[in-house]
């Protein structure tokens, strides 16, 4: 309020001092242009008098000054008298707001009341307006911080998102699978209850994604994931640990129900999945392997329960996948067993205790030998030979099976070279597993392994079995097409077990079709036979060697001859027999079939089985 009086004070001097200036001005131009007896004077006449005029003009501007300070004086009078009014007025204004109307001071006269009006409507006015300002400023305060809020709420959102959501299913990821687990054990403790996790793995997920592509496969996950969270109550959670792996915790399950209402869940999942999902303008089907663990029993905390459930799944797995099983602890010792099997039998492929035995070929039509697959064994020092069907599967899970099969291929390699010296024309098969063909260069150290020794390619054949290849068809042919064009023969073994297609059949590059061992077994039955004779027909019509596989008796030797089979492994001609026999039971084989057919010739008639020879067991004579 003092510095506005302060400034009309200042523009009072100005203005007035402005306007005594102009009058002044314009009198004395007026009085030196017209003369006294009122002419107009000339421009120089006038300059003239301009000019001694200048001392009378002195006086008048001294007159001037004279009268603009009365007026500032007076101005200045006039606003000290409302300042101090106004003054009072402030100072009483504290009693007017808060006392009675009684206790009011009273205005003396007229003019001082509506001075004080006028004044309370000043003071009222500045304060609505400041009322109002700060009014305004709030508001824009609060939406500002409103605005922050947000973008803090938004940020903290998109950060959360990314620490603990997985993009793709938008399901919680393991940190946040973590939590849950965690949470749920403390509810489980608190109300006496039990808690489920249930570790899912989609089956062959592997296989879909190279036969849909990434973004399908993606779209399956996304199935899955729907499909475990819909039929969840809110209170459960569905988490990805990433790739085709899922975790669901079931929490507050009463103890006395808890498996039920857990396998009522697994029920309506895997109804949900029985129907082929549209994937892009195709349908498949999706299967999933679930194992299960319930809180404390199987698991006393997240880590455990999760690694319980995993064991289950991977038991869900063996049995045949698309099933769900629960976590059985007496697995656990077993697991303490199996590692300790592991660990011997790692023991042996170091300490060279694993040997291989040859199971010799021959042409069914004259008994020929023409080839020997290469079977190994373990030599164990205490428990004698063991056969490979008790630990081949444990060298396949443990990826002990590279280390192992890189022993037989060597051995298998130094025995070949030495029989190859004979000029024997031997073909040798090895089995092998796809752990081996995963590996990477592993088609490059097989190359140096067969230069190392000297060996032609044409004479080793490569056996692989049917399951393997339904595994990953793509880049199995891929490994294959490169074996194949290396020189390599290769076998398709164990074929009718699989569920490879016939399509695998004719786009790989297989030289022989082994025909297993239970449809040889079973040829008695009309159902095996006509088996056997298609598998035959397919095998030649793709310009494949068949070779029958376990040929025990000379009834099965004989109708397989009828059929056309080209080549006969089995008891009936001889079992697998140590390296160091082999030479001698060829060698004897050649001379005894080539007697055989002399006889033949000469006697005219037809021998219907070549004799066996060397380790054939006594029952297999014939
Ligand atoms: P496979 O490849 O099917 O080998 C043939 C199996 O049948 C051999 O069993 C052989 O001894 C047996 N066998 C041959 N003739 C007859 C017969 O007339 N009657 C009966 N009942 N059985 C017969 P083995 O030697 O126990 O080998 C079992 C399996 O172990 C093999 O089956 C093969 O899958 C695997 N295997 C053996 N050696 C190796 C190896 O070096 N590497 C890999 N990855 N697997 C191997
Ligand atoms: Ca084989
Ligand atoms: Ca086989």
């Amino acid at each position: 309020m003092q510095r506005s009086v302060l400034r009309d004070v200042v523009a009072t001097i100005v203005v007035s001092g402005l306007a005594a200036c102009v009058v002044l001005v314009a009198w004395s131009a007026w009085s030196l242009w017209v003369t006294p007896t009122g002419e107009t004077r000339t421009a120089l006449a006038f300059i003239a008098e301009v000019f001694s005029a200048s001392q009378r003009g002195l006086a008048a501007i001294v007159v001037c000054c004279a009268i603009a300070i009365v007026g500032v004086v007076g101005t200045i009078r006039r606003f000290r008298d409302s300042l101090t009014q106004f003054q009072d007025t402030l100072a009483r204004m504290p009693t007017m707001r808060s006392k009675s109307d009684a206790t009011q001071p009273r205005a003396t006269n007229y003019h001082e009341a509506q001075a004080l009006a006028r004044a309370v409507d000043d003071v009222q006015k500045a304060f609505s307006e400041r009322e109002s300002r700060f009014e305004r400023s709030k508001l824009r305060l609060r939406d500002q911080l409103n605005q922050r809020t947000q973008e803090a709420n938004e940020a903290g959102a998109r950060a959360y998102q990314l620490a603990m959501v997985d993009p793709l299913t938008k399901l919680p990821n393991r940190a946040m699978l973590n939590e849950a687990l965690d949470s749920a054990i403390a509810d489980a403790l608190s109300h006496r209850t039990t808690a489920c996790v249930l570790f899912i793995d989609v089956d062959h997920f592997k296989r879909l994604n190279d036969t849909l592509g990434h973004e399908l496969g993606d779209r399956v996950l996304q199935h899955v994931a729907t499909t475990l969270r819909t039929n969840l109550r809110e209170i459960d959670s569905a988490a990805r640990l990433g790739g085709d792996e899922f975790v669901v915790v079931i929490r507050n399950l009463p103890l006395e129900s808890a498996k039920s209402i857990v396998e009522r869940y697994l029920g309506n999942v895997y109804t949900a999945l029985r129907n082929p999902i549209d994937v892009g303008d195709r349908s498949t089907l999706v299967t999933l392997s679930i194992g299960a663990a319930l809180y404390p029993s199987d698991g006393n905390d997240g880590p455990a329960l999760l690694r319980a459930a995993d064991a289950a799944m991977y038991v869900a797995k063996q049995k045949g996948r698309n099933r769900a099983d629960w976590y059985v602890k007496e697995r656990e010792r077993s697991a303490a067993d199996v590692s300790k099997r592991e660990q011997a039998l790692r023991e042996a492929i170091a300490n060279r205790q694993l040997v291989v035995a040859y199971q010799p070929q021959v042409r069914a039509d004259d008994g020929i030998p023409v080839g020997l697959e290469a079977l190994v064994r373990w030599q164990h020092p205490t428990s004698g030979l063991i056969m490979p069907g008790e630990f081949i599967s444990l060298a396949e899970k443990s990826g002990l099976i590279v280390p192992l099969g890189q022993r037989v291929l060597e051995q298998a390699f130094t025995h070949a070279k030495r029989w190859n010296a004979r000029d024997l024309n031997m073909r040798i098969s090895v089995n092998l597993s796809i752990r081996q063909l995963e590996q990477q260069g592993w088609t490059e150290s097989l190359q140096l392994l067969l230069e190392k020794f000297d060996l032609s390619p044409g004479m080793i054949d490569l056996e692989i079995t049917e399951s393997v290849i339904s595994d990953d068809p793509v880049a199995m042919e891929k490994t294959l097409r490169k074996l194949s064009e290396r020189g390599f023969t290769l076998s398709l073994d164990d074929f009718g077990t699989g569920f490879s297609s016939l399509n695998y059949l004719a786009r790989f590059p297989f030289d022989h079709v082994k025909i297993d061992r239970q449809f040889i077994n079973d040829i008695g039955s009309e159902a095996s036979r006509n088996v056997v004779q298609s598998i035959i027909a397919l095998g030649h019509t793709l310009k494949m060697r068949t070779i029958a596989e376990g040929v025990e008796t000379p009834q099965q030797f004989r109708i397989l001859r009828e059929m056309g089979c080209d080549e006969i492994q089995g008891f009936f001609v001889a079992e697998a027999m140590p390296a160091d026999e082999v030479l001698g039971w060829w060698q004897q084989r050649v001379e005894t079939t080539q007697f055989l057919s002399q006889q033949e010739a000469m006697l005219g008639v037809e021998n219907v089985h070549p004799i066996s020879a060397g380790r054939s067991t006594s029952a297999m004579q014939p």
